[in-house]
Parts: structure tokens; sequence; C-alpha cells
């Protein structure tokens, strides 16, 4: 499609003439993350290379159905050489929460603005809808034949981190790509009833009361969900059923942002969802964190009682430099 460019060829020629690679991206896999990385596993090994996937959080389980996905390894860190490392999908090596990736000939590979291009060859496109853009490019880069499974992984992705066709950054590239997906035959609405329609009834009580308990603020544009352990235990719920509840609160015409607090193991996990031009990865930097213009998060690793008022305070901010 796009002709290829410098950093697109420099990946494709160390794939080509490497043997032994490993594929990571980000801590609590997202489906852009999951799809982006089967995908290119998959291409590779059509071609013949030795690929690991190792990822610091299983999949959650809506993700189960895509093939392959019971060959990636869980681990906090890794120990066996590699000709290289594709990070997909991470603003920073960090993000991964895999030890063990310093000094290794790093492949980055990613669209979230903000990449510190801390790999050896560094492909970051703010333009993608989603990382699998992107590997769809090099799986045609490297000559890999897109197979239904490839294209499946491919769709995943895009179907997810574009909101099902909602967000920005969609482009007649996504539609290009995604009519390349369905002609090979891949069941379009099968994968979208896998992904969305697999919920446990116990995630639609944890709606019902997070939406229930939602709070408005700042003349009713900011809206403030917030879950605790006793919320997930009454309603049998786990992280995994979490995924895409963050959304919901933007279908109120008057709602501009949602801020959904989570408490977790290390603290405060904040994840801020905005419309149009206002620019909630800003307000992610601030606490740490990052994202997209419109999907960014954070955590608090020492939340205060100061804390929730100044994430809302901060959000507020970002409505009103939009407005400008
Ligand atoms: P979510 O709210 O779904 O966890 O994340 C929304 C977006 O923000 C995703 O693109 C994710 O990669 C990014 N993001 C979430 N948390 C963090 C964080 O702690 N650091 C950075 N750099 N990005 C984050
Ligand atoms: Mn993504």
């Amino acid at each position: 499609m796009t002709p290829p460019h410098t950093d697109l060829s420099r990946i494709r020629d160390t794939l080509l003439q490497g043997h032994n690679f490993l594929l990571t991206s980000h801590a609590r896999p997202d489906g852009d993350s999951l799809g982006s990385q089967l995908a290119l596993a998959g291409a590779l090994q059509q071609l013949g290379k030795q690929v690991r996937i190792i990822n610091r959080d299983p999949a959650p389980a809506h993700y189960a159905f895509l093939a392959g996905v019971a060959t990636i390894e869980i681990a906090a860190a890794v120990q066996d050489p590699f000709d290289a490392v594709v990070v997909l999908e991470c603003s920073d090596l960090s993000r991964a929460g895999v030890a063990g990736l310093e000094g290794r000939v790093l492949i980055n590979i990613d669209h979230h603005a903000g990449n510190v291009m801390y790999g050896d060859i560094n492909w970051h496109d703010v333009s993608a809808c989603a990382c699998a853009e992107m590997v769809f490019e090099l799986i045609e880069a490297i000559g890999a034949r897109l197979t239904p499974a490839l294209a499946t992984h491919v769709y995943v992705a895009i179907l997810t981190d574009t909101g099902s066709f909602r967000h920005a950054h969609i482009t007649a590239r996504t539609f290009e790509i995604c009519r390349r997906l369905a002609q090979t035959g891949i069941d379009v609405a099968g994968v979208a009833a896998q992904v969305y329609n697999n919920s446990s009834v116990g995630r639609l009580r944890l709606i019902g009361m997070l939406l229930d308990r939602m709070q408005l603020e700042h003349d009713g544009r900011i809206s403030v969900l917030a879950l605790n352990d006793a919320m997930l235990a009454e309603t049998g719920c786990e992280s995994d059923d979490l995924e895409g509840i963050v959304n919901l609160p933007l279908a109120a015409q008057n709602v501009r942002v949602v801020i959904f607090i989570k408490e977790a193991a290390d603290g405060l996990r904040v994840s801020l969802r905005s419309k149009n031009a206002i620019d909630i990865r800003q307000v992610a930097v601030s606490f740490g964190g990052g994202g997209h213009l419109n999907a960014a998060g954070f955590t608090i690793e020492h939340p205060t009682p100061e804390t929730r008022g100044q994430v809302i305070a901060q959000v507020a901010t970002a409505i009103s430099n939009s407005d400008t």
C-alpha cells in the first residue's frame, strides 16, 4: 500500500535476516497488543522463523478465541538470547513490564503519541488507528501470506482499538486494510460477537452498579466512575471484565470526559476518555502516564484524599483548553 519507508525497510531486513525473535507488548494486554503480536508471530512463523511471545499479563478471557493465544508465555523477565525483540504498542520500554529487554536489539513499533524512541529501530506512526495497521504493512513487507488467521488477529486489533470504528485516527487506510482482511473470508460478525457478546451477567451487574453510582462534575461534563474491590466481589467480576466500561458514559450528550478510577494492588489505576479535541493525554502525562488524545491512563501509587479533586481539576482545564 504505502511505499516502504526507511524504518519499515530496516525492520523488514532485520526480521528477514534473523531467525529467533521475541515479541512483547504492554502489561494488561488489550485487543491491539494481542492482535498485533499474534499476527506478526504468525507471519514470521510462515517464513520459518522461531518466535516466542512473552507478556507480563495474561490475555483477557474474551480474547481466548484467538488462534495461538495459548502459546503466549507470561513472565516478569526474559533471559534467553534472541536475534531481535519486537516491542509492540509501548511508548516506552517500561510499559512492557518485562525485565531483561534492555541491551538487546530492540524494534519499537508503536502508534502512541509521546513514544520515547527507545529502540535500535523505531517505527512510530501516530496516524495509525491501531498498532495492527502498522503490523499489516509489515506482514506485506516481509512477504508473508495474509491467511484468515492473521486477518482475524489484525481485525480484532483494529475493531477494538477504534472503539468499534468510532475513534479518531480512522482513515481510508483503515477501511482499505479491513477490506483486505474481509477478503480472506474472515467472519467479521463472529469476531465482534466473540469480543463484545461474551461477557458474564456479573459484568452487566457491575456496569449497573458503576453507572448508578456515577458522579457528575463540572456542570455534568465530567463523569466519574469509581470501582472498589467490594464491587468486584459482589458482582463476581475480575479486572478482565472492566474492558470498555470506561467508554459507556460518553453516550450521554453532555458528558465530555470520563474518569474511571479503579482500586488496584499498586495504587489507583485511572483511565480517561474524552470526546473531540479534548486532550486528556496531557492530563495522564502530568500524572506520569500516557496514551492518546482521547484515551489515556495512569497509575497513582500513593493516592491522598486530594487526588480525586486534582484529577478532576486537570480534566476541567483540558476541557477549557479545547474550547479556546
Ligand atoms: P486504558 O485506559 O485502556 O488502560 O489506556 C488507554 C490508553 O492509554 C492506552 O493506549 C494505553 O496504552 C495508554 N495508557 C494507559 N495507562 C498508561 C500508563 O500508565 N502509561 C502510559 N504511557 N500509557 C498508558
Ligand atoms: Mn493500540
